[in-house]
C-alpha cells in the first residue's frame, strides 16, 4: 500500500523519507539496525553519526558546504532542523549533540502519519518504486544483488583516494602539460618535475610521515595491486616508485629539455577541469602529513587541496556510469540511490543527496516535471559531479567544494570568488525552487 520503499533509515534515507511524506507520499523505510548493527553504528537511531559530531563550517558566504547547509534548510530540510535544533558551540563550524540529534531525527520519522518505520534487514533489490540509501556500510547479501544488477565492477568496497587539487593552485611556471610520449591529445597530464635530491628527499618523508591505521574491521578488505597506498610502495625500496607512479620517461620538462628523474602527474578530475587528481597517490598518510609532505613536490608548494587522500571500507557505485540526471539506475529506472553509496562523501552530502532523491521521487509519483537544481548551486555542483561530471574511470567520493561549480565568468580577484560563487547560488537556488 505504500508509495515508496527506502531501504536504509541513515542521513540520506532519513532525509528522503522525509521529504516524501512531506510531499504527501506515503512511505515505508526499512532499516536494519535494531535486528543487527554495522561495524560502525553504536545506536539503533535513525540518521546515527558514525564518527564526528560535525557539519563543518555552517558560513554560507565563503564556503561550500555552508552554502549546502542553506540550501537544505531552504528546502526544509529534515536532517539540517535537527541539527539546527541540537547545536552545540564549534565557533562557525555547526556541531550537535549527537544523540540529542539522532534522537530528534528517529522522533520526526517514528511520528509522520505517512511514514511506516519497519526494522529488517532488506537482501534483495527491491521492484520499486524505490530508493536505496544503505550508505558505505551497505549490508553483503544486498551489496551482491546491487553488484549483479550493475556488474561487479560498477561496485567498490574500498575507495583509495588520491589527494586532488585545486586548478588554480597549480605552479605552472615549474609544471607543464604533457602526456607520457605525446599520446591521446598530447597534453593530458601537468608533470611536476623533481631532482634527484627532491625525489630522494621525498621519497625519505613518505617514509617518516605520520599514517593513519586501518579499524580492525578494514583489515580483512584487501587492497589490489593497483591502488596501493603511495608510502607502502615507497616502503618496497627506494627506486619502486620511480618505476611506479613517478616514472620520467617519456616526458620533457620544457625548462631542460630533457626527462627529470622523477615526476608526480596530475590528471584531469572533472568535466570542468577545475580539479586535478594526483595520479597513484592513494595514501593512508594523516592529513596534516599529506599537506606537508605533497607541497615539497615542485609546482605544489602552494597546493590546495579539494580533498586529501585515504583509503576506506566503503561501497559506493560507478554513478557517473550508472545513473540518470535524477539518480535513477539507468538500468532500473525504479530505482534510485542516495547518500553516500551514490559516491558523496560526508554527512551533509549524502543527506543532501537523499533530499534530492526524495524530491525528484516524490515529483515522480505525483506526475510532475522536477529539473535538477542548477549546477550553480551546491546541491546541483554536488548532484552534476556524481550524474556526470566526474570521470567515470577514476570515479572517488568527493566532498562538496567550489571546484565542483562551473568558475566565475570573466577576470575576478581570486579573494572575491567564493563571495561572487555563492551569491551567484543563492540567486538560482531562488528561481529553481520557485
Ligand atoms: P548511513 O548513515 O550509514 O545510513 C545507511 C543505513 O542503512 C544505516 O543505518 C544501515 O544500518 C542501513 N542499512 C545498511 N544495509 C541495509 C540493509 N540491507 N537493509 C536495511 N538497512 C540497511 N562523514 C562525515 O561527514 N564525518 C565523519 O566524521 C565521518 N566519519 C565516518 C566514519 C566511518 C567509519 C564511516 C564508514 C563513514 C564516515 N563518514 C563521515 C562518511 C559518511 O558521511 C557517513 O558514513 C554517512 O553516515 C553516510 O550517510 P548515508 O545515509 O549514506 O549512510
Amino acid at each position: 500500500e505504500h508509495m515508496i520503499h527506502i531501504i536504509g533509515g541513515g542521513l540520506a534515507g532519513s532525509e528522503a523519507a522525509w521529504q516524501l511524506a512531506e510531499a504527501g507520499i506515503s512511505v515505508k523505510l526499512s532499516e536494519m539496525r535494531g535486528v543487527e548493527g554495522t561495524p560502525a553504528h553504536q545506536t539503533d537511531h535513525l540518521a546515527e553519526l558514525v564518527c564526528s559530531n560535525s557539519f563543518r563550517s555552517d558560513d554560507a558566504e565563503r564556503n561550500a558546504v555552508g552554502l549546502l547547509h542553506a540550501e537544505m534548510r531552504a528546502l526544509g530540510s529534515l536532517i539540517l532542523r535537527a541539527a539546527d535544533a541540537h547545536k552545540v558551540p564549534a565557533g562557525s563550524a555547526l556541531a550537535v549533540d549527537r544523540d540529542g540529534f539522532s534522537a530528534a531525527v528517529t522522533a520526526a520519522i517514528e511520528a509522520h502519519p505517512n511514514i511506516e518505520l519497519v526494522r529488517e534487514r532488506v537482501d534483495t533489490l527491491p521492484e520499486g518504486p524505490a530508493i536505496i540509501a544503505t550508505g558505505p556500510l551497505t549490508a553483503a547479501p544486498l551489496a551482491s544483488a546491487i553488484g549483479a544488477e550493475t556488474g561487479e565492477d560498477a561496485l567498490a568496497f574500498f575507495d583509495a583516494i588520491a589527494p586532488i587539487v585545486h586548478r588554480d593552485s597549480i605552479d605552472m611556471s615549474i609544471c607543464w602539460f604533457q602526456s607520457r610520449w605525446n599520446k591521446g591529445e598530447g597534453k593530458d597530464y601537468i608533470n611536476c618535475p623533481m631532482t634527484k635530491d627532491e625525489y630522494l628527499a621525498f621519497h625519505a618523508a613518505l617514509l617518516a610521515g605520520e599514517k593513519g591505521e586501518f579499524k580492525e574491521w578494514e583489515k580483512d578488505t584487501p587492497y589490489f595491486e593497483g591502488c596501493m597506498p603511495i608510502e607502502v610502495m615507497a616502503e618496497r625500496g627506494v627506486d619502486t616508485l620511480r618505476y611506479g607512479p613517478m616514472k620520467p620517461v617519456g616526458l620533457d620538462d620544457p625548462r631542460t629539455g630533457r626527462w627529470p628523474y622523477a615526476v608526480v602527474q596530475l590528471r584531469q578530475d572533472n568535466a570542468l577541469g577545475t580539479l586535478w587528481n594526483m595520479v597513484g597517490f592513494q595514501t593512508k598518510l594523516k592529513y596534516a602529513e599529506q599537506v606537508r609532505v605533497f607541497r615539497t613536490i615542485p609546482g605544489l608548494q602552494n597546493a590546495e587541496f579539494a580533498r586529501l587522500g585515504g583509503m576506506h571500507r566503503n561501497t559506493f557505485l560507478n554513478s557517473p556510469r550508472l545513473l540518470d540526471g535524477s539518480l535513477r539506475l539507468r538500468s532500473a529506472p525504479n530505482i534510485r540511490f542516495a547518500g553516500q553509496i551514490t559516491g558523496c562523501e560526508g554527512y551533509v552530502e549524502s543527506a543532501a543527496i537523499g533530499l534530492l532523491a526524495g524530491r525528484f521521487a516524490a515529483a515522480e509519483l505525483k506526475g510532475e516535471a522536477l529539473s535538477p537544481p542548477p549546477s550553480t548551486t551546491a546541491l546541483g555542483a554536488l548532484l552534476g559531479h556524481i550524474t556526470g561530471g566526474a570521470e567515470a574511470e577514476t570515479y572517488q567520493p568527493m566532498n562538496v567544494n567550489f571546484g565542483l561549480f562551473p568558475p566565475i565568468e570573466g577576470r575576478t580577484k581570486k579573494s572575491d570568488r567564493k563571495e561572487l560563487m555563492t551569491a551567484r547560488a543563492r540567486e538560482a537556488l531562488a528561481e529553481w525552487a520557485a
